[in-house]
C-alpha cells in the first residue's frame, strides 16, 4: 500500500503496530529486520567478483599475448602456447586477487559511510545505523538528513525537503503531517509523506517509516541505481592514456624492426617472434592496476588516522592541496563548550569558579528534572534577569542532557555542545530543561539556521499558579512580567544580530527602551568576551499572542527585549597548533572560515598561529568585494569571519581561480556547494549533517583539523610511491627494450623469447612493484611544497631516470650477453635474462628512497620488499636451474661465476643509482 498519505496519522501508526512515543520494541525492530531485509539499495552497477574477473582478459596487454599464443600455436610452438596461456591465467587471477582486495577495501569504506538516523526504539531515543530501519519505525529528522526511507510524517515543525532526486523538482516543499484527502495525488503533491534520498532542508519533524530498502519510491527507479559507477582518478586516467601511447609506440618499433630485419633476410618466424617481445616488452601490464591498488590501500590506512575517503580521487588530491579552508567550532576547537560567564543589561557574573569543573562531565549535575533547591531559588529570585536568561536560554534549545540516573556525575550533552553548555549552565542553578518545558510548553519554532544565526522557540506561558512546581514558585514570584499575554518567543542567537531587532532591553525588574548606553554596554561586554576567544551568545524575548508564527520569523523575530549574554569557551584542541606549524613547512596554508564572532576567530586563530598581519575578513566585508578583489584578498586574509556558507562558496571559488588546490571543512545542511566546488570537500563525521558528508569527498572520524593534514600526508606518500613504481616499471621496460633492439644491431639473435620478457614484466617486476606501495614516507614528504596536480608523470627527473637507468639496464645486460654469444657459450641469453632480473632488484632496493640512501632508511625497514625481492630471486634460480622449466624458458644452467657475474652486474647498477642520489645530496 502506498496510499499512507490518506490515512490520518494515529491509523497509520496502528497499522504498523507502533508507537509515537515509545516507537518500536527492540524484539518487535529485530524480527521486522529478518523479515523486510535491511534498508538498502541493491547496487546493480556494483564490481562484482565476475566482471572483475572478465576485465583481467580484456586489458591490452592480454590482448597482445593472446595474439602470441595464436601465432606460436600456428607456428607450432606448442609449449609456449601453453606457457602463454598459463602466464595469461596466472596473471589475471593475480589481478583478480589485487582487484578484489581493493574493491573489498573501498566496500568497508563506503560501509562506515551509511548515515546515521535517530529512532524510537523501546522507549528510548537510539541512534542507528540507517540499513538497520524498518517498517514501523518512528524517525527524528531535522534539517541536514537525508530521509532513510520512504514514510509518513506524524509531526511537522516547518520541515522542508528538496526532492530532487525523486521528483526533479529544485525547491524546497513545504511537509505537513495531517492526512490529505482527495483523488489519487502524485509524489510530488504528496505532502505528508517523505521520500528515501530526499534531503531535510530546514525545520525539524517525525515520521513513521512505511516502506525501506528496494521497496521504497527510488528503489522502484532501477536506473539510478545503475549508474552508481566509480570514478576514474585524474591518475589512473593519465595512465591510461599512456598505456595507449606505448602500445602504438610498441607498434611503430615493432614495424621498424620487421622492415629492417626484412632487409637483413631474417626469417619470418624470427621477426614475427621479435616484434610480440618487443610489444609484450613495451606494454607496463602491471601499472593501472597497481594505481587502483595503491589508492584503494591507501584509503584504508587513511582510515587508521581517521579520515574517511568516500571518493578515490579524493587520496591523489590529497597530496596536491595548497590550502586548507577549515572552520573553527569543532574543527580547530574542541567543541568542548563551558558557560563560564553570564552577563545581564547591568551586571556581569563570572562563573569560572562554579562552573568550569563540569567541563570535565564528571561533577554531579541535577539533570533535566532539576527544580531549584531553595538557595539557588533565593539567588534567583534576587535577579529575574539571570533567571530569564538561564530559562530562555534552556528553553530556545534542542539539545538534550542525558544523565546517568545511577551516576548523576556523568552527563552526556546529545546534540549541539552550544546547546549542551547552556542546558549544562541552567540545570547547575536549578533549572532543569524539563521541568522548564512542563511549566512553558514548547508551541512553536524557528528553527537555528547558519544565515540568520539564531533561533526562536514559542512558549505558552503558564494559565494558574498551580502549573508550576513548589520549587519554582519563588523564582518567578516577581513582576517583571506586567501584561498578561498567552506566548512567550525566547531568541537566542549572536549578540550583533539581536541587536538589530531589539528594541527594548531587560533590566531586573523592569522594561527599558533600548537606547545608545544600553546598546554601547552590550557591544563592550560582547567585544570583551570574543577578545578572549570565548563564544558569545545572546538572549531575548517577547510576548506572542497569535499562533502559528511566520515560518521566516519574521514577526516573532523582531521587537524583542535584550535580556543578557552568555560566554562560553571552547578551547583550541591542542594538536592543532602543530599540524599548523606541518601546514606551514609542506607549502600549505591554513585559513579559517567561521560563523563565529571576528574577535573571537582573531583570538583563536592567534592561539593557534593561523592569524596573518591582514587581518579579519567578515562576510558583510566580503559582500562589498568584487570577484577580482576578492580573489586578490584569499592570497592574503587567513580569517574569515561572521561567514555563511554562501560565502565559503566565493571562497573556495576564487581560491580555485587562483589555482590553488583547495580542502574546505563544512558540517551544515547549505555547506554542500561549498564542499562540492572544493577539490577536495571535508565534512565531520561527528557533528556533520548528512548533506555534508553525501557532498563530501573525505569525512574526518574525529572533526579534528589534523586529522586533514594527516590525509594529506598520507596522499603525498601514496602518490610518490606510485612515482616509485612507475619509475621501477618502466625503466625495467626500457631496459628489455634496448636489449632487444640492440642484439640485431651487434648481429646476435633474439635477446630475450616473448616468455622470458613475459616472466621478467609480470613476475619478477610485479612483486617488488607491489611492495613498493608500501614504502614509509619520505623524510621530507611534508617539509616540500605540493606537486601540482597536472604536473607530468614524468617530471621530477622520473622521466630522466627511466631513459638512463634503463640504457644503463639494457647496456649491462646486452653486455654481458654479447660477450658470452661471442665466446660462443651456450649461456649467452640465460646470463642477459638473469643480469636484467636480478639488476631490477639491484634497482627496486635503490629506488625505495629518492634521496636518502638505502643504508640510512634501513634495509629491513620495507620486510614486505625485501621479501619480494628474496623470492623473486629464488623463482629465477628455479627458472634456471629446474630441467622442466629450463625446457619452457630455454635457458642453460649457469655456473657458480656465471651467477656471481649476474649479481655484481646487479651491484654495479644499484651502487650508480646510490651514487647518483649521493651527487643529490651534496649538491643540496
Ligand atoms: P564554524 O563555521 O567555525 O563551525 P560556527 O559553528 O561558530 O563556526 P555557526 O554554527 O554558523 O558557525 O554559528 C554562527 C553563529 O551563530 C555563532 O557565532 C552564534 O552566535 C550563533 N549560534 C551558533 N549556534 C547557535 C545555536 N544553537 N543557537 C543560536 N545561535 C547559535
Amino acid at each position: 500500500m502506498s496510499d499512507w498519505y490518506k490515512l490520518e496519522t494515529s491509523d497509520v501508526v496502528s497499522e504498523f503496530e507502533s508507537d509515537p512515543v515509545d516507537g518500536l520494541a527492540n524484539t518487535i525492530a529485530s524480527q521486522r529486520l529478518e523479515k523486510y531485509g535491511p534498508n538498502e539499495l541493491i547496487e546493480q552497477g556494483g564490481e562484482s567478483p565476475w566482471k572483475i574477473l572478465l576485465d583481467q582478459f580484456t586489458e591490452t596487454m592480454v590482448v597482445i599475448l593472446m595474439i602470441a599464443a595464436i601465432i606460436s600455436l600456428v607456428l607450432g610452438e606448442y609449449i609456449d602456447f601453453v606457457a602463454i596461456i598459463v602466464i595469461i591465467i596466472l596473471n589475471a587471477l593475480i589481478g583478480f586477487r589485487q582487484e578484489y582486495k581493493a574493491e573489498q577495501a573501498m566496500a568497508a569504506l563506503k560501509k562506515l559511510a551509511v548515515p546515521i538516523v535517530k529512532v524510537r526504539r523501546s522507549g528510548h531515543v537510539a541512534e542507528i545505523s540507517s540499513t538497520e530501519l524498518v517498517p514501523g519505525d518512528i524517525v527524528l529528522l531535522e534539517a541536514g538528513n537525508i530521509v532513510p526511507a520512504d514514510g509518513r510524517l506524524i509531526e511537522s515543525h516547518n520541515l522542508q525537503t528538496q526532492e530532487s532526486a525523486l521528483t526533479g523538482e529544485s525547491e524546497p516543499v513545504s511537509k505537513i503531517s495531517s492526512a490529505l484527502h482527495g483523488a489519487d495525488l502524485p509524489l510530488a503533491e504528496r505532502e505528508n509523506a517523505i521520500y528515501m534520498g530526499t534531503i531535510v532542508t530546514y525545520g525539524r519533524g517525525q515520521a513513521i517509516i512505511t516502506e525501506t530498502g528496494m521497496d521504497t519510491e527510488l528503489g522502484n527507479i532501477a536506473d539510478l541505481m545503475q549508474s552508481a559507477g566509480v570514478d576514474q582518478t585524474p591518475l589512473q586516467k593519465r595512465l591510461d592514456q599512456l598505456g595507449k601511447i606505448l602500445a602504438m609506440a610498441a607498434l611503430v618499433l615493432v614495424g621498424i624492426v620487421f622492415g629492417l630485419g626484412f632487409l637483413q633476410g631474417e626469417s619470418f618466424e624470427i621477426l614475427l617472434l621479435t616484434g610480440i617481445s618487443l610489444a609484450v616488452a613495451a606494454v607496463p601490464e602491471g601499472l593501472p592496476a597497481v594505481v587502483t591498488i595503491s589508492l584503494a590501500l591507501g584509503a584504508r590506512r587513511m582510515l587508521n588516522r581517521q579520515a574517511l575517503i568516500r571518493k578515490l580521487p579524493a587520496v591523489e588530491a590529497l597530496g596536491s592541496v595548497t590550502v586548507i579552508c577549515s572552520d573553527k567550532t569543532g574543527t580547530l576547537t574542541e567543541n568542548r563548550m563551558t558557560v563560564t560567564v553570564l552577563d545581564v543589561a547591568d551586571h556581569r557574573i563570572d562563573l569560572v569558579e562554579e562552573l568550569s569543573r563540569t567541563y570535565t562531565g564528571t561533577v554531579s549535575l541535577p539533570c533535566v528534572d532539576a527544580v531549584p533547591s531553595s538557595d539557588q531559588a533565593e539567588k534567583l529570585h534576587a535577579s529575574p534577569a539571570l533567571t530569564l536568561l538561564l530559562a530562555g536560554a534552556a528553553l530556545c534549545n534542542d539539545a538534550i542532557l542525558d544523565c546517568n540516573e545511577r551516576r548523576p556525575d556523568r552527563f552526556h550533552i546529545v546534540g549541539d555542545p552550544t546547546e549542551g553548555a547552556l542546558l549544562v549552565a541552567a540545570s547547575r542553578m536549578g533549572l532543569g530543561k524539563n521541568t522548564l518545558e512542563a511549566i512553558f510548553p514548547r508551541v512553536d519554532e524557528v528553527p537555528f539556521d547558519s544565515e540568520r544565526k539564531r533561533m526562536t522557540t514559542v512558549n505558552r506561558m503558564p494559565t494558574s499558579p498551580a502549573d508550576i512546581p513548589d520549587g519554582f514558585k519563588p523564582v518567578w514570584d516577581w513582576d517583571g512580567w506586567t501584561e498578561e499575554f498567552d506566548y512567550v518567543a525566547f531568541t537566542k542567537g549572536s549578540v550583533d544580530g539581536l541587536l538589530d531587532i531589539s528594541n527594548q532591553v531587560w533590566i531586573e525588574n523592569r522594561v527599558e527602551p533600548m537606547n545608545a548606553d544600553w546598546r554601547d554596554r552590550i557591544e563592550v561586554a560582547n567585544s570583551k568576551l570574543a577578545q578572549k576567544g570565548m563564544r558569545v551568545l545572546g538572549v531575548a524575548c517577547r510576548s506572542i499572542d497569535e499562533l502559528p508564527i511566520q515560518a521566516n520569523g519574521n514577526n516573532a523575530e523582531s521587537e524583542l527585549i535584550f535580556v543578557g549574554l552568555v560566554g562560553m569557551i571552547d578551547p583550541a584542541r591542542p594538536e592543532v597548533k602543530e599540524a599548523v606549524q606541518k601546514c606551514r613547512t609542506a607549502g600549505i596554508r591554513p585559513i579559517m572560515i567561521t560563523g563565529d564572532h571576528p574577535l573571537t576567530a582573531r583570538h583563536i586563530a592567534e592561539e593557534l598561529e593561523i592569524y596573518s598581519e591582514n587581518g579579519v575578513l567578515t562576510g558583510q566585508e566580503l559582500d562589498d568585494l568584487s570577484m577580482d578583489e576578492l580573489e586578490e584578498i584569499v592570497e592574503k586574509v587567513s580569517v574569515f569571519a561572521r561567514v555563511t556558507p554562501e560565502h565559503k562558496l566565493k571562497i573556495v571559488r576564487a581560491l580555485k581561480n587562483r589555482g590553488q588546490i583547495t580542502a574546505m571543512t563544512g558540517d551544515g545542511v547549505n555547506d554542500a556547494p561549498a564542499l562540492k566546488a572544493a577539490d577536495i570537500g571535508v565534512a565531520m563525521g561527528i557533528t556533520g549533517t548528512d548533506v555534508s558528508k553525501e557532498a563530501s569527498d573525505m569525512v574526518l572520524l574525529n572533526d579534528n583539523f589534523a586529522t586533514i593534514v594527516a590525509a594529506v600526508e598520507e596522499g603525498r606518500v601514496i602518490y610518490d610511491n606510485i612515482r616509485k613504481f612507475i619509475k621501477y616499471t618502466l625503466s625495467s621496460n626500457a631496459g628489455e627494450i634496448w636489449a632487444m633492439l640492440a642484439a640485431p644491431l651487434l648481429g646476435m639473435p633474439l635477446a630475450l623469447l616473448p616468455l622470458q620478457i613475459l616472466w621478467i614484466n609480470l613476475v619478477t617486476d610485479g612483486l617488488p612493484g607491489l611492495a613498493l606501495s608500501v614504502e614509509k614516507e619520505e623524510p621530507d614528504t611534508m617539509r616540500r611544497p605540493p606537486y601540482p596536480p597536472n604536473e607530468n608523470i614524468f617530471a621530477r627527473g622520473v622521466g630522466r631516470d627511466i631513459i638512463w637507468v634503463g640504457l644503463l639496464m639494457g647496456l649491462l645486460s646486452i653486455g654481458v650477453g654479447y660477450w658470452y654469444w661471442s665466446l660462443g657459450l651456450a649461456t649467452w641469453q640465460t646470463m642477459i635474462f638473469t643480469t636484467l632480473t636480478f639488476s631490477e632488484m639491484g634497482y627496486v632496493m635503490a629506488i625505495r628512497s629518492n634521496r636518502e640512501s638505502l643504508f640510512s632508511i634501513g634495509l629491513f625497514s620495507n620486510t614486505a620488499l625485501l621479501g619480494a625481492v628474496v623470492l623473486t630471486v629464488v623463482l629465477q634460480l628455479a627458472v634456471v636451474y629446474i630441467p622442466f622449466l629450463q625446457s619452457l624458458f630455454r635457458t642453460t644452467a649457469l655456473s657458480f661465476q656465471d651467477l656471481m657475474i649476474c649479481f655484481g652486474l646487479s651491484i654495479l647498477l644499484f651502487l650508480v643509482v646510490e651514487l647518483r642520489k649521493l651527487i643529490i645530496r651534496l649538491r643540496s
